[in-house]
């Protein structure tokens, strides 16, 4: 079958106009968009907004990409494919929650605040909490750290040298980007326990790589969003409802309310280009879909599959996407029958298990009437080489070691996911290889996690570089 998708000229659009009066559209352009996940959902939200004809191809038969929830079927509770933390500088996710209707399934902190569980020598539990006073950033981001109980005292102090060198460097990362993370906090001065029981545990969220091996310039980038403007940007942003939930339903009604179409089970093959032009793609199926412009918002994985390898061979933006590896996270979800914790969320300081979440108590309710912990691994390298059985001894071992009414029971069911490709993984030298969203190719355009946004390959990477997409779309006629 070989489909040409209609144009869009301004004659066409009532429906549009009537929901948003205020919204030129694009005229006559037709878009199709690979990829149903974070990026590809914001450049179909976008362009649907901007009037522009939208088809969104999904490969598989639900939308989400990387973050999804599904039910379990022990239980019937929600759980997340691993679990998402957002913060208040994700501006461009939060924009566009707002724009699809689901910014109130979000959870949002008054203020900075993070809990930290350590064991003491004679094995009890301590509790402290890295607590961001109503001070501006950064002072905020420096009482926070003064007030730590699992750092001492001169560690707290010498912290003040990430802040000024951050200052210091005031954007400018460039002699940043040969150097590992655990290299630039050595060189701040950081000791071995401060990086070990802080730095390490932040590198790790933000990063999803272990410091000894993911880029400085990357890290501070991560510091200086989310600390160094407002204190409002350093909040912790959670969602109270599944990952699927919270946006692809909203997303998809949004686009197809504005004349779009969202297509599951529509794996593109081949991307068919004339040179200097996309001009079609081809579905696994063999049907053939022409446009004005494409947007490729799958994984750097699966970019290559749909181009031939003569054009990626000379393509100086794709091309160096043969180089990019990716980074694993595991998670462990466990159910308890009696609770164990009533902190929403906390970090493990020197455990094999970083964050702990209290899904109960972030959702409000349990279909199951247990205590549904997700515990995270992030840059899990090692541990999702190891068998499921092996990750819940030790889950379950850690939760013992770190939470007295974990020792009282077993829990009453587990479920471990393995993400292997969780993100790209941010080493050394990997930044200066991501392509931006503009390609070779005048009407083809680069969306996802992993491209050229300046920011880890996270929420805010994806929905930003889809963002960037659709406004590169819309420049274009
Ligand atoms: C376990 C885990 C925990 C995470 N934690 C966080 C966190 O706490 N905070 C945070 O900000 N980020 C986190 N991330 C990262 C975040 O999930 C990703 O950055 C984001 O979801 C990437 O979105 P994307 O749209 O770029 O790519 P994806 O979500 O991968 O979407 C790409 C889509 O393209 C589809 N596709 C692929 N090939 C084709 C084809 N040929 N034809 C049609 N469709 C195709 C795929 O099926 C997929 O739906 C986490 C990721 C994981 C896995």
């Amino acid at each position: 079958m070989n489909l040409t998708m209609p144009s869009l000229s301004p004659t066409d659009t009532s429906v549009s106009q009537s929901l948003h009066p205020s919204v030129t559209p694009s005229p006559s352009c037709s878009v199709v968009i690979i990829g149903g996940g974070f990026a590809g959902l914001a450049a179909a939200v976008e362009l649907a907004d901007q009037g522009a004809h939208v088809l969104l191809l999904e490969r598989r038969s639900f939308l989400g990409g990387r973050a999804y929830s599904f039910t379990d079927k022990t239980t019937g509770d929600t759980v997340d494919n691993g679990q998402h933390l957002m913060m208040g500088c994700y501006h461009y996710t939060l924009r566009f929650l707002e724009k699809i209707g689901s910014l109130g399934k979000l959870k949002f902190q008054q203020n900075p605040q993070v809990d930290f569980l350590s064991l003491l020598a004679n094995g009890q539990t301590h509790h402290a909490s890295f607590r961001c006073p109503s001070l501006p950033a950064p002072l905020h981001l420096l009482a926070g750290l003064f007030k730590l109980q699992t750092i001492g005292w001169r560690d707290r102090w010498n912290a003040l040298r990430v802040g000024l060198e951050l200052r210091r460097l005031n954007g400018n990362r460039a002699e940043l980007a040969d150097i590992t993370v655990r290299e630039w906090l050595t060189r701040l001065g950081q000791t071995e326990t401060m990086q070990r029981r802080f730095w390490d545990l932040v590198a790790l969220a933000t990063l999803n790589e272990t410091p000894d091996r993911a880029s400085a310039d990357m890290f501070a980038r991560v510091l200086d969003q989310a600390f160094m403007h407002t204190r409002q940007d350093s909040t912790m942003v959670i969602s109270r409802v599944g990952l699927s939930d919270l946006y692809t339903d909203d997303a998809r009604r949004f686009v197809e309310q504005r004349g779009g179409t969202v297509r599951l089970n529509a794996e593109v093959a081949r991307i068919e280009f004339d040179g200097i032009r996309a001009v079609a793609v081809e579905l696994k199926t063999g049907e053939r879909i022409e446009a004005d412009a494409f947007i490729s918002a799958v994984p750097y994985f699966a970019l290559p599959r749909m181009i031939a390898p003569e054009i990626l061979a000379v393509s100086p933006g794709l091309r160096p996407i043969a180089q990019f590896k990716s980074a694993p996270i595991v998670s462990v979800n466990l159910w308890y029958a009696e609770p164990v914790t009533d902190v929403e969320f906390s970090g493990l300081l020197e455990s094999r298990i970083e964050w702990v979440f209290n899904k109960n108590a972030i959702s409000g309710h349990s279909q199951s009437g247990h205590q549904h912990l997700a515990l995270v691994v992030s840059g899990a390298h090692e541990a999702a080489k190891l068998p499921k059985e092996e990750l819940i001894a030790i889950a379950v071992a850690e939760m013992e070691r770190f939470f007295p009414a974990a020792r009282r029971q077993k829990p009453a069911h587990a479920f471990v996911m393995r993400e292997h490709d969780a993100t790209m993984s941010h080493v050394v030298g990997t930044a200066r290889l991501r392509p931006s969203h503009k390609t070779e190719f005048e009407n083809f355009f680069l969306a996802g996690d992993w491209t050229d946004t300046g920011l880890p390959a996270t929420i805010e990477s994806a929905v930003q570089s889809g963002v960037d997409c659709a406004v590169a779309v819309r420049h274009l006629n």
